[in-house]
């Protein structure tokens, strides 16, 4: 399993969820669950989505620009708080949760 997109919302993590689903390439969408009041549905915090199969990688980057109509490529990044490496695309840091701006 690879960590392939940081989605803005459990909305777009969906999205993208459905649109690799018509490529059959399967994903997961992980992330924090937060517990609203009672009765509430919880909330995804920072929802990431993940590709199953790490042969279907390439392939998922190239449907995300494609998605975004944009070129998902730009300069990685490194975690102010636990040093780890992240691809752009991210704006949470996978290992400790630090957010950038
Ligand atoms: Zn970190």
């Amino acid at each position: 399993m690879k960590p392939l997109y940081q989605a803005r919302d459990r909305i777009e993590a969906q999205l993208l969820k459905d649109f690799f689903a018509g490529y059959h390439i399967r994903v997961l969408v992980q992330g924090e669950y937060l517990s609203g009041a009672a009765g509430e549905l919880p909330v995804i915090q920072f929802p990431q989505l993940w590709v199953l199969e790490e042969r279907d990688y390439a392939r998922a980057r190239e449907l995300i620009a494609l998605f975004f109509e944009r070129d998902a490529d730009g300069e990685p990044w490194q975690c102010p708080k636990c040093g780890e490496r992240m691809e752009p695309q991210f704006q949470v840091c996978w290992n400790c949760g630090f957010r950038r701006e």
